[in-house]
């Protein structure tokens, strides 16, 4: 393409709104245009980029065996009422009526509307399992959108649904997935992490993200340095500790007069204690029953622990006429000694023979407290938030945290809408049975953006080769020398006739605003023919990410670049059949 006839809008200015540089770049590199809040127009480059992921994403969806459709975006309200979600999903799914009034919304997720076409069509186990998958535009009424594509209303995404037999079943059609995310995100040459997520009432033991490593991440995640285990932050697993050996004598209770103290600082200067003696109690209501839970003064509790643990809808912290009537104070002094509820602690309460806690009284804690002795804990869970340096529950190796970008999630749904929406088969015995369902996202421009954060540098976009709108810029130092510009333009003839996709920088600009613009879109390699080389018969390579710079003869240099780009597409296929 001739960079004169493109319509290709860079800037230098960096957009006001913009706070995420994948925003910032995505904008002045003229990738795309905001039309309204959250909503985006893709231009001619951004659209290539879009494309080469998409394709990526369709090769390894076939490989794995899925096959693509595409359903409508407009969904009837009628099948979210079937599911259930009509009434719980929120103002995130935007709803409207038509002119016969019939109640519409737009899909931010395709759930109801894949199991309505595989329920009237599949009818027995010959048919399964099935996976079915498209690229479809979503929208959600996010409240507040920004970070450009990264949270907006309307975004592209890959929506894959498998439909399986059973359980065992649908454990092989996950796998499949989660080896084709490998797969496609090693294929863009991005560094990213599968980590293992919580995957809350619904499907099955866990689900994974796939996360994008970048500092500018939204979402905290930690990972072993020595094997592959990697979660996030709200289902990263604590092993049980080793149990200390029988600890001395514990003096007997003692009640202390503790006036104004109530966090643990307080409570650790006023008694002279460390944090990690005391023992915090807090009160949640787990489907309108009183839990309290024990965690150690200096660890937090992860709610969401709390919440699978013990298995139910809704689990909030007990308001305070709950916490009067369990403790017999009011807010702020709970402990275990004599509190009316179940009692369940965190794994960080094993071994702690001699502790303060709150005495439920106002104004009082307990010192020389035994677990066991003083009151009796129902069970030791894993409970707590992970901290840095924590054990892997793998290997025992040292937890770290990093950042990342989720791009990618691969989720069970065991039956919850084939159940609901009566999607079953008959098996081989002739017996109705419910389809077990996963399904598997992929945020196309976010993961866009993501590759954008993690490859840039202060002059623009350092595209991985697989995603480059083109792999190759030739950039003719100044137009008006016919030499100059008919080697050019003899180079972009013999690389289009090759299948090379490339741009042809024939604007009568300086050179200078010419290589600022190639670094900002990011153009893996700029050839430029100048008139200083081309005397002596070379045109100068430059490698967009490391700056390198070679000279070579002219007659070579067509040739050195297909050789370099299919080089690669050949180094990724190799390793994808290993
Ligand atoms: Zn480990």
């Amino acid at each position: 393409m001739r960079y004169s006839e493109m319509f290709l809008p860079t800037g230098r200015e960096v957009p006001s709104d913009a706070e995420l540089i994948s925003h910032q770049l995505m904008i002045r590199a003229g990738l795309m245009r905001k039309l309204t809040s959250g909503v985006y127009s893709y231009l001619p480059l951004g659209y290539r980029v879009i494309r080469k992921f998409e394709q990526i994403v369709r090769e390894e969806m076939n490989r794995a065996g899925a096959q693509e459709v595409f359903l409508p975006m407009v969904q009837p309200a009628e099948l979210w009422q079937e599911s259930g979600r009509w009434a719980h999903y929120g103002k995130e799914l935007l709803r409207f009526r038509d002119r016969h009034d019939r109640e519409c919304c737009l899909g931010p997720t395709h759930e109801e509307v894949i199991t309505d076409l595989v329920r009237n069509e599949i009818k027995t186990y010959r048919q399964l399992p099935r996976n079915l998958y498209q690229i479809q535009t979503k929208f959600r009424d996010e409240i507040r959108p920004r970070f450009g594509v990264m949270r907006c209303r309307e975004f592209g995404m890959k929506d894959a649904y498998s439909f399986d037999m059973d359980e065992a079943g649908s454990e092989i059609s996950y796998r499949k997935m989660f080896d084709a995310y490998q797969r496609i995100f090693t294929r863009c040459g991005l560094n990213f992490r599968p980590v293992e997520a919580d995957s809350g009432s619904i499907g099955g033991k866990y689900s994974h993200e796939f996360m994008v490593m970048a500092d500018s991440g939204e979402d905290a995640i930690c990972y072993c340095g020595a094997c592959n285990y990697a979660a996030n932050l709200e289902k990263a697993e604590i092993s049980r500790p080793a149990e200390n050996g029988p600890a001395g004598m514990t003096p007997p209770v003692e009640e202390v007069n503790t006036p104004g103290v109530r966090t643990i600082k307080e409570v650790c200067a006023f008694l002279g204690v460390a944090p990690e003696a005391v023992v915090k109690t807090l009160i949640f209501s787990a489907d309108g029953t009183p839990v309290a839970v024990l965690i150690r003064g200096d660890q937090e509790v992860n709610e969401i622990k709390v919440k699978n643990f013990l298995g139910c809808d809704l689990l909030e912290l007990a308001d305070d006429a709950m916490i009067r009537k369990v403790t017999g104070s009011p807010r702020g002094f709970a402990g275990a000694v004599g509190i009316k509820a179940r009692i369940i602690a965190d794994y960080s309460l094993l071994g702690m023979a001699d502790c303060v806690m709150g005495a439920n009284r106002e104004d009082f804690h307990l010192r020389h407290v035994k677990p066991g002795r003083d009151f009796l804990i129902a069970d030791h869970a894993d409970l707590r938030v992970v901290r840095e340096s924590d054990p892997c529950p793998r290997c025992g190796a040292e937890i770290r945290f990093a950042r990342g970008i989720e791009v990618g999630h691969v989720f069970k749904l065991g039956t919850k809408y084939s159940k609901a929406m009566r999607a079953a088969y008959l098996d081989r015995e002739g017996q109705e049975r419910t389809m077990v369902m996963g399904c598997y996202g992929i945020g196309i421009g976010r993961t866009v953006a993501a590759a954008i954060e993690q490859n840039h540098d202060a002059d623009g976009i350092i595209w991985p080769l697989p995603l480059a709108p083109y792999p190759v810029i030739i950039t003719p130092v100044n137009v008006n020398e016919k030499v100059l510009f008919s080697a050019a333009e003899d180079l972009y003839h013999a690389l289009e006739a090759n299948g090379v996709e490339v741009i042809l920088d024939d604007r009568d600009e300086r050179a200078g605003v010419k290589f600022k613009d190639a670094d900002l879109i990011g153009i893996p390699y700029r050839v430029t023919v100048g008139p200083k080389k081309l005397a002596e018969g070379k045109m100068e390579i430059k490698t967009r990410r490391s700056g390198e710079v070679i000279a070579l003869p002219v007659s070579e240099v067509a040739a050195f670049l297909i050789g370099l780009i299919s080089a690669k597409d050949l180094a990724l296929s190799t390793k994808i059949c290993t």
